[in-house]
């Protein structure tokens, strides 16, 4: 993820079962996804949601990338299972409920790993920097920023994505910048649209929620693309990265 290039990683809000992971990590891979993201643990509102599979979840991603070749992506949660997730990840993701919980950003910054650090969903640009701050400070400096919308007074959309805040991580700091458009707007309609205004914004990539069968997802049903509408959101990205003068990545990962 870096300059001059457009990465996309894409994948299932959770990883639900063989089926579902496999027969995603094959289409994104066919549809030129460069990392396959899911959740093993998925931080939910209510206790009686889907709280994923975890570490079968796990094992599962480490399936779907040695069939596929493409690097996973997963949130981690909690500080006692940072080993474990770093064990089968190659991506750690901090999601935007952990994005200022500091010793978690400690432990995970120690893992040897690249971490993918979504903003809060009320934190300030500044905010968001210095927790980013936290896992340079341990010594990592492979950090990817996520703009994943924040909380507004709008109530529309699920969150309203910061475009703003693409160029501004961009002239405050030297860290590359994607964006999460499934979250940002929580609708599938949306995902496309904001996805082309990121990316000619100067996102270094994005992150998509895709699954098989969007209606009966365990988890972001609603936003969640299916594989079609995602061949035409890489289409039509491709399109703007050419106009912005970059490349979309199609291979492996380096932060
Ligand atoms: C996710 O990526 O599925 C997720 C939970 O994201 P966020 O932390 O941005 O809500
Ligand atoms: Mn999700």
């Amino acid at each position: 993820v870096g300059e001059g290039t457009v990465t996309v990683i894409a994948g299932p809000c959770a990883v639900e079962s063989p089926e579902q992971l496999m027969l995603t990590a094959r289409a994104m891979r066919a549809r030129g996804a460069s990392m396959l993201r899911g959740g093993a643990f998925k931080p939910r509102t209510s206790p009686y949601s889907f709280r994923g599979l975890e570490e079968e979840g796990l094992k599962l991603l480490a399936e779907a990338r040695a069939e596929t070749g493409l690097p996973i992506v997963t949130e981690v949660m909690s500080e006692a299972t940072v080993q474990l997730v770093a064990k089968y990840a190659d991506v750690l993701q901090i999601g935007t409920r952990n994005a200022q919980n500091f010793f978690l950003l400690e432990e995970v910054a120690l893992a040897g790993k690249p971490i993918l650090l979504k903003r809060g969903m009320s934190s300030s640009i500044q905010e968001w920097l210095l927790a980013a701050e936290y896992i340079l400070a341990k010594g990592n400096s492979n950090v990817i920023m996520c703009e994943r919308g924040i909380r507004t007074f709008e109530t529309a959309a699920r969150n309203t994505m910061d475009i703003n805040a693409i160029p501004l991580i961009k002239e405050l700091s030297h860290l590359p910048v994607v964006a999460d458009p499934s979250h940002g707007t929580g609708k599938r309609k949306l995902v496309e649209p904001v996805s082309l205004g990121m990316v000619a914004a100067g996102a270094d990539g994005l992150i998509l929620e895709v699954h098989p069968d969007p209606e009966h997802a365990l988890s972001d049903g609603a936003q969640s693309l299916t594989f079609d509408i995602f061949s035409s959101v890489m289409e039509n990205v491709a399109k703007v990265a050419a106009a912005v003068g970059k490349k979309m990545e199609r291979s492996a990962v380096t932060a």
